[in-house]
């Protein structure tokens, strides 16, 4: 591992400052940062440690819900609050990693981990994201759990995060912090299209740290759920993955929100599929139609054509469990 130095931030103004410097790289559970530097993937000169920063807690009140940036995974999933009221959230959570990867990450790590693409972790291979203009090895290579959505020629990885796709469906703001001030970002323009500059996957500025997640309340919240498909029931990251909410009077969808995990290149919204089930009754046929809607953009690779078949069926079932009783 390459020698580096370790500075633990005071306060929130120090750690946007050593964290801005060249050479430096926050560290929060370290769940993926310090693989990272095992694999000499990151080469940091400097370590801020922020886990001494008050940004751990989880708050919930009539306008929504605020999960503090360092709040743990495990302690997110289990709040009451998040499991009655944003249960899509919790679901999420408690589908990702371990228990006890998810008792050391962080909130606002779990945004921030980069890509599980395995020429992206292995550095005797060409990698855009990791060492721009090297190419993209997984265009004619192993391909088989990159992106069908939001590719480009430069880049096809895939976004890691499950909290992020619920976040996503549920309209969350990230609320960031650096020496500007503060700024609120909705998280759906937070994580960036690869296009031709696929090292840059936030918005992110130098020195620019998430501080909190903030989810509005809404009746579709609570009729919400995650879906995730992988290649083993437990441990493992989504081949895809769906979280939905719905608000449904009347025999009728009022509100939907859709949006996909482990087939695209950032959390993705399914904006045309909300659209195509607003009014029409929450049966099959309607679902369907949704998923249908969903990946029609989708573009296969050589080996995850199967892929776009398969994220359809989660989004029906997602959303087929998401209506019952309703
Ligand atoms: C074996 C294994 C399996 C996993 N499976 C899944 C899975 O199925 N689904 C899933 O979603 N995830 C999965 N993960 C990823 C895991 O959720 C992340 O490693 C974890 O959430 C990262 O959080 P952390 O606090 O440990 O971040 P760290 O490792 O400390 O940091 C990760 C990145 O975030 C940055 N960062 C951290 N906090 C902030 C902040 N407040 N502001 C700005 N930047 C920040 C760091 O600089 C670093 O770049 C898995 C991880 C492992 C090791």
């Amino acid at each position: 591992m390459h020698p580096f130095a370790y500075r633990r931030a005071q306060d929130a103004d120090a750690a946007s400052a050593l964290a801005g410097a060249a050479g430096s790289d926050v560290i929060a559970g370290g769940t993926d940062l310090l693989q990272l530097m095992k694999d000499d993937v990151r080469r940091p000169n400097r370590l801020i440690d922020i886990t001494g920063l008050p940004w751990t807690r989880i708050e919930s009140g009539p306008a929504g819900l605020r999960l503090g940036a360092l709040a743990r995974m495990s302690d997110v999933a289990d709040a009451s609050a998040v499991r009655d009221n944003y249960p899509v959230i919790s679901e999420a959570l408690l589908a990702s990693a371990s228990p006890q990867v998810r008792n050391m990450a962080t909130i606002g790590g779990n945004l921030m981990q980069r890509t599980r693409c395995v020429y992206f972790r292995d550095v005797a291979t060409a990698c855009n994201k990791r060492a721009p203009g090297s190419g993209c090895s997984a265009l004619d290579g192993e391909n088989r759990l990159h992106a069908v959505l939001g590719g480009s020629a430069d880049c096809v990885a895939t976004h890691a995060s499950d909290l992020a796709v619920a976040l996503v469906a549920l309209d969350a703001m990230v609320l960031l912090r650096g020496a500007s001030g503060e700024r609120r970002v909705p998280l759906d323009a937070f994580h960036l299209l690869p296009g031709d500059t696929p090292e840059r996957e936030t918005v992110l500025q130098p020195g620019e740290l998430i501080v909190a997640v903030e989810v509005p309340a809404a009746p579709h919240a609570r009729r919400s759920h995650y879906l995730k498909i992988r290649d083993r029931a437990s441990f493992e990251f989504a081949l895809a993955s769906a979280a939905v909410a719905l608000e449904v009077e009347g025999g009728v969808i009022r509100q939907s929100r859709i949006a996909l995990g482990g087939v695209a290149t950032k959390p993705w919204r399914a904006r045309a599929a909300e659209a195509l089930l607003a009014g029409r009754p929450p049966v099959p046929a309607t679902f369907v139609a949704a998923a249908d809607e969903a990946l029609a953009g989708a573009r296969p690779l050589q080996q995850n054509g199967f892929k776009i078949e398969l994220a359809k069926r989660t989004v029906v079932r997602a959303l087929h469990t998401a209506a019952q009783g309703a």
